[in-house]
Parts: C-alpha cells; structure tokens; sequence
C-alpha cells in the first residue's frame, strides 16, 4: 500500500492537466490543488501498512449487507477523501455489471476482476469517466456535428483500440491515477464504435485534464473556510486525442446492447453514494439548527420547534430509506450485493426536493449572521475584540465559538462551496427528472393498480 507521500510522488508521472491556464505538473504543489492531493494522501497515510497482503477497504466488493455495513465502518475515516469515494463507486459499477458483460464475452468479466486486482495491488485511485460533452441532446451520438462529442474507437489493431472524444465533470481526475470510462447512455446498432467501456492511466499519451475548483485563491484563513478551505476536490473535462487502450483493458467495445448496462450500474452506486449517508449527514445539519436556535434564544418558540421537527422528520426518513435501500439490496450472478434502485432514486429525489427548504430554515433561525460574521482577522483585531466579543457571546455559547459556527454555515451553504454543493446536490448522478424515471421504471405499478381495483369490487369496499 502507498504512504501518503508515495502518492503525491505517484501524481508526478508527466500527467497532462491543466488548471487556471497552466499545466500543472506537480499537484501536491498547486495551491489550488494540494488541498485535494492532502485529503487524499492523509487517507492513504491512515490506511497504510507495510503488510504485502493488506489493501485498502475501498477495494472489498461486498456480497452481503454484513459485508457492506463493516466496509463502510472501515471506510468512515475516508470520506473527506474524493479520490476513495470515485475508486469505490466505478469498481462496484463494473462488478454489478460483469456477469451481463460475461454474457457477450467471458472475456470482458475476466478483464473486469483482473483490473480490480491490478488497482488494489498497486492501491490506486480510479475516476468515474462517464459524462460526455453530448453536444445536441436531442440527437444521436453518430448525428452530431463532431464524432467527438460522445467518447468513440476511432481506430483498431490486433493489440487494442485508440479512442477520442471528451469527458466532462470527471471528479478527481487530476489527482488519481485511472481513468474507467463507461458509455453514457444506452447505444443503438450503427452506434457500435461508442460503445467502448475501458480503462487507462492519466498519463497515458494522448489524454489531457482541464480543471476546475472551487478551491479558494490566494491564502485564506481556514477559519472563515473551515470547510471548503481544507476540503476541495477538482472536476476535470478529459480528453482523449486518439488514446490507445490495450485489449486487457476493454470491458465493452461494440456490443451496444448492453451499454446501458454499465450506465444504470454507473447511475445506482453514484446516486447511492450521494444518498446513502444523507441521514448521518442530515442530523449534523439538525443539530446546527438547534445551536443557533439556542445562541438566539428562540429555542422555545413554537415556529422553531416546529421547524427542527420538520428537520427531524427529514433527516429521520432519509436514514430510513437509506437502511431500506441496501437492507431490499439484491445480489447479481457473482453474488455482489446492490441497493434497491427503487429506494436510492427515490431518497435521492426526496433528498433534493427538500434542500432549499432545509437551508431556508437554517438560514431563518440563524438570521443574518449567516452572511455577515466578521471575519477572524477582525475579530482579533485589538481596536475591535472586545466590542465584537460583546456582541457576539450568547448565554450558551462564546463569541468565537458562535464565530466558528456561522462562518461553517456560511462556507457550506452561502458562500462559492455552499453553491457548488446545492447545484451538485440536484444534478451529480442525473438530475429530479431522471430520478423519477428511474422511481417510476422499479415501482410495482401493477401491484399498485390491483390494490386500488379492490375498491371497485363492492364485497371489498370496507378495505378501502
Ligand atoms: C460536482 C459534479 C461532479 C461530477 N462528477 C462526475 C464524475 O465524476 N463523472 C461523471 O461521469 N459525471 C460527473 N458529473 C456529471 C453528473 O453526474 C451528471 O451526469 C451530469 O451533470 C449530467 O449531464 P449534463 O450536465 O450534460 O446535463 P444533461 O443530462 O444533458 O441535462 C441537461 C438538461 O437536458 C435534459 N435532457 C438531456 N438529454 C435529453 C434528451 N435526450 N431529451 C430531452 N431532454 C434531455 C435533462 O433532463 C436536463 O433538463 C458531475 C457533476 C457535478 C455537478
């Protein structure tokens, strides 16, 4: 297993990747990047042991809800990490769909266990390369104005195929080794050469990231960013200019059939990793509401106390769902265990419909604080300290810990980080739309309707 330091040499392989218009060769050095590079190396430092046989837990794929409780308990210490949760959701992607892809060739399964292996035994981290350009939505990948608009196999030999195209928002990109790309949609006949699924380095020749952040410029005070000034990670749009991939490395190619399969396997583990801590996640929010209530003395008001239920209720159903989801989980032919997609897209437009409501509440109990607490630097400036300490400290909390709490509401939910995680929260893993039709698609529709017929049967009428 790599030490933390292994890894931010590991980053140093002649990668091209691009950030604020510069390449950047060294991402553990890049002030708008070494945060990410930090977080993750700080994960691989708490994970290491010098044991051969070791690896780490992202690369368990569970086959029982056991299995994948006590991989999330050993996982926990690693969320502050984007690379880990991005090796985690695109290796699951490609276990739930091997026994479909052994189907069309016993080949692409055997590929599928072999890069598994190769990624843990050399404990490396894997972006989810899925989302293409599209360019037109409305028409086919074969009828863009570019060919490139969707990733496709340009060219072919006997070792391997070469690919271009562009993938875009690829979490991590930069800062992880591989890049597992997967079509993005389901493909029809004739669309054959965009039906490729495979792997390759971020340096292989050829690839390029371009990257964005909202990662601070310049020095700041993590205190006023408790968050976002220490937790960052970088979305890439990655192209491929004519980038060869070894025939070891192919999952699909050509079979459009099943395209879609990896894209739903894709969808499910990264709208479950979206939701399926919603509820651990939510009562931390819960709790903030109920501090900041308290500092303001308003912790007994009935349209407060009625809010936190509000609060409660959400937070309650959403771990609830969460539960549900893995506990009506399924196993595939190889006995790899996947959520219920019926739950997870449901908690996940649940989740996201409720959002704004959840920050109207926090942002109403908190008032205007929220945007406007002074800074740290002026708190302790000596002319002010003592005025702002006075105006600041409640009966339940000091002046500077009520400081630190509405700058963390401010960075997290209005301010650059707290907008990038609303729009990521509505749009990672497809938007509301494709989270009903992915509800409506697994709901028993059937059993629905022959429920409600019982009502038409007037012997049965008292059941209704
Ligand atoms: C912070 C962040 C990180 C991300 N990380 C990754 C990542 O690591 N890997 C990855 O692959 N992706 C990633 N994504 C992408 C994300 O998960 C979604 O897949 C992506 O945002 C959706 O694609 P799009 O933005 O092109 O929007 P579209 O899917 O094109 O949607 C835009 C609008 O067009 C509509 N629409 C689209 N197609 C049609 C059609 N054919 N007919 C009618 N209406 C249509 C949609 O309903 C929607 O209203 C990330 C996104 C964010 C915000």
């Amino acid at each position: 297993m790599m030490t933390g330091e292994q890894y931010k040499e590991s980053l140093k392989d002649g990668r091209y990747t691009y950030l604020d218009g510069k390449r950047v060769t060294d991402p553990a050095n890049e002030p708008r990047l070494k945060a990410a590079v930090q977080a993750a190396a700080d994960v691989y430092d708490s994970f290491h042991s010098d044991d051969p046989d070791e690896f780490n837990p992202i690369y368990i794929m569970p086959k029982s809800i056991e299995e994948f409780r006590e991989r999330e308990r050993l996982l926990a210490k690693g969320r502050g990490d984007m690379t880990l949760g991005t090796t985690g959701v695109i290796l699951l992607t490609l276990v739930t769909a091997a026994p479909e892809l052994a189907k069309l060739k016993p080949v692409y399964r055997e590929a599928i266990y072999e890069y598994i292996a190769y990624a843990r035994k050399n404990d490396l981290r894997c972006a989810e390369s899925i989302t293409d350009a599209k360019g037109h939505r409305k028409l086919r990948p074969s009828k863009q104005s570019d060919p490139d608009f969707y990733v496709h196999v340009v060219d072919r030999t006997s070792d391997g195929v070469y690919i271009n195209g562009c993938k875009m928002h690829i979490s991590g990109s930069s800062v992880g080794h591989e890049q597992v790309v997967l079509p993005t949609k389901a493909m029809r006949p004739g669309e054959e050469e965009y039906a490729i699924a495979c792997a390759v380095p971020v340096n292989a020749p050829g690839v390029s990231v371009i990257d964005t952040t909202y990662a601070p410029y310049g020095e700041q005070d993590p205190r006023n960013f408790p968050v976002s000034g220490h937790r960052s990670s970088p979305e890439g749009f990655v192209i491929f200019d004519n980038v060869f991939v070894p025939n070891e490395r192919i999952f699909l190619d050509g079979e459009v059939q099943q395209a879609a399969v990896l894209a739903h396997s894709l969808g499910l583990w990264e709208r479950a990793a979206g939701v399926t801590h919603g509820g651990a996640g939510l009562e931390r929010e819960v709790g903030l509401a109920a501090l900041l209530a308290e500092a303001n003395g308003v912790e007994n008001e009935p349209h407060v106390k009625d809010a936190l239920a509000t609060l409660v209720i959400h937070s309650t159903m959403c771990k609830a769902a969460g539960e549900a989801a893995m506990a009506n989980g399924q196993q595939n032919e190889d006995g790899i265990l996947t959520p219920s997609p019926l739950y997870i897209s449901a908690l996940k437009y649940y989740k996201n419909e409720f959002h704004s409501k959840l920050l109207d509440i926090l942002h109403d109990i908190a008032g205007t604080l929220t945007v406007n607490a002074p800074t740290f630097a002026d708190f302790e400036h000596p002319d002010l300290h003592n005025g702002l300490e006075a105006m600041l400290a409640t009966s339940t909390l000091s002046a500077e810990q009520r400081l630190r709490l509405f700058h963390y509401l401010r960075d997290t939910t209005a301010d650059a980080y707290g907008g990038w995680s609303f729009a990521t929260g509505q749009l990672s893993g497809g938007g509301q739309h494709a989270q009903r039709l992915v509800t409506m698609r697994h709901f028993d529709m059937q059993n629905a309707k022959s429920l409600a017929r019982r009502v038409l049967e007037p012997a049965h009428g008292d059941e209704a």
